[in-house]
């Protein structure tokens, strides 16, 4: 079959697809142990709550209602509209509904805003996407529709005690040209589980606005909520963010919801976008969030349900990578939120890709780490070849079957 240059493009075995096609083997194979995946951890409390939310939904007809009717291409307005008065409350941004448009997850959401901001423009110029830290999120790396779309910047590695390490921008090198046309951070980050630091976020804020550029900011994992982030840092909006969020990691990734709050041309833009491919987002999300969001019940469900869980699920799994593999050589990056531990094996000696296959073997699936560095061309660079993504936050029996799997190969090669 003869595809055109956008099917080639889109039709390639990415990163992406390999990472959603083994987390499909894991949840269809028995034997499989699935630390690779994104899908956030069925948590009891919040299970309850979705099955009482969709039995409500179902008796009063909201339920048939929602799939009955298309909403408009901004997504559901009774959403949106609560959704502005949170966070103008909660948070004191000053926002209103047209400041909000939905889609169908924050990937599609990147998909739109990578491609508007970035690429060929009317005028013959061209721009790209700049990622000043990676690793960054593997789903970023394909979703651009012209080739050299991305372009991103080694960080600086500040070793901690206990083996543990933090990655920062490295602001001495950073240069942001005249052909960026966006900056992107996820933060918290996937795969490492960094967040970069308030005065780090102020700085990009301000490098943004001195190039007259938006600065999008990934709060897939952050504030006010699913709350999965364990560092002290402020939430962050303001005339020049992008932020995108999404019901995914509150564990609604199946309604495919994602959320971007941004300046009204960027709102109307996605709304227009969103009409065009997908006519609208998808209601179910939206009905099923809106009473917690009417109610403020997913910002206290987000700290005192949400990010604990996490929050405990990372501890155990440090600790017992900590007992499984001694050797100094094996950092761990602080983890300060999301679902993942990001493991650096110093001196490995073999690529991760290698490892990756060497784990799928014995059942184990975990994310190679060199998928996570999309726009840096440096095949000489042995960090980017030493790491892997482990997901923490499935039960604890898969957790520490899996470490005692990765825990054997790595001290083999050690030794
Ligand atoms: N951003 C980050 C950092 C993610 O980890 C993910 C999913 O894993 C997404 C965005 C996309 O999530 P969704 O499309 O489910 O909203």
């Amino acid at each position: 079959m003869d595809f055109s240059s956008f099917g080639e493009k889109f039709t390639r075995h990415a990163g992406i697809t390999q990472l959603m096609d083994d987390l499909n083997q894991g949840l269809t194979n028995p034997d499989a142990i699935m630390l690779g995946g994104g899908n956030p951890a069925p948590i009891p409390a919040m299970l309850d709550q979705f099955q009482q939310q969709a039995q409500a939904l179902l008796e009063s007809g909201d339920l048939v209602r929602a799939m009955a009717n298309y909403d408009g291409p901004q997504g559901k307005d009774r959403f949106i509209g609560a959704l502005a008065d949170l966070l103008r409350r909660e948070l004191g941004w000053d926002i209103t509904a047209r400041n909000i448009a939905l889609t169908n997850g924050s990937q599609n959401a990147f998909f739109y805003l990578f491609n508007l901001l970035a690429g060929e423009f009317p005028d013959g110029r061209k721009k790209k996407v700049l990622f000043p830290l990676a690793p960054e999120y593997i789903g970023y790396a394909d979703s651009a529709l012209s080739e050299d779309h991305f372009v991103a910047y080694k960080p600086t590695i500040e070793k901690l005690p206990e083996g543990q390490f933090k990655y920062h921008v490295d602001f001495e090198h950073l240069e942001v040209g005249d052909d960026i046309g966006v900056i992107c951070v996820s933060r918290p980050t996937n795969p490492t589980g960094n967040v970069l630091t308030d005065e780090e976020i102020e700085h990009l804020d301000q490098i943004a606005r001195a190039k007259g550029i938006p600065l999008l900011l990934d709060n897939a994992y952050g504030v006010p909520f699913p709350g999965i982030i364990f560092s002290d840092v402020k939430p962050f909006w303001n005339t020049n963010t992008i932020l995108c969020m999404s019901l995914s990691k509150l564990g609604l990734p199946g309604t495919r919801c994602g959320i971007v709050i941004a300046q009204e041309p960027i709102i109307q833009a996605i709304t227009n976008l969103s009409g065009i491919i997908n006519l609208a987002p998808g209601s179910l999300g939206p009905a099923m969030a809106i009473p917690m969001i009417e109610s403020g019940d997913i910002i206290t469900l987000s700290e005192q349900v949400v990010k604990p869980f996490y929050r405990e699920r990372a501890n155990l799994a440090v600790k017992l990578l900590r007992e499984a593999i001694p050797d100094p050589r094996f950092h761990i990056h602080k983890p300060e939120g999301a679902l993942f531990l990001w493991l650096w094996f110093e001196d490995l000696p073999i690529h991760c890709a290698e490892l990756y296959q060497r784990l799928k073997e014995k059942n184990l699936l975990i994310v190679p780490g060199h998928y996570f560095f999309p726009g840096i061309d440096d095949p000489d660079w042995r960090h980017s070849q030493e790491c892997i993504r482990l997901n923490y936050a499935q039960n604890e029996d898969l957790v520490r079957r899996g470490i005692a799997i990765l825990a054997d190969e790595i001290n083999a090669l050690y030794a």
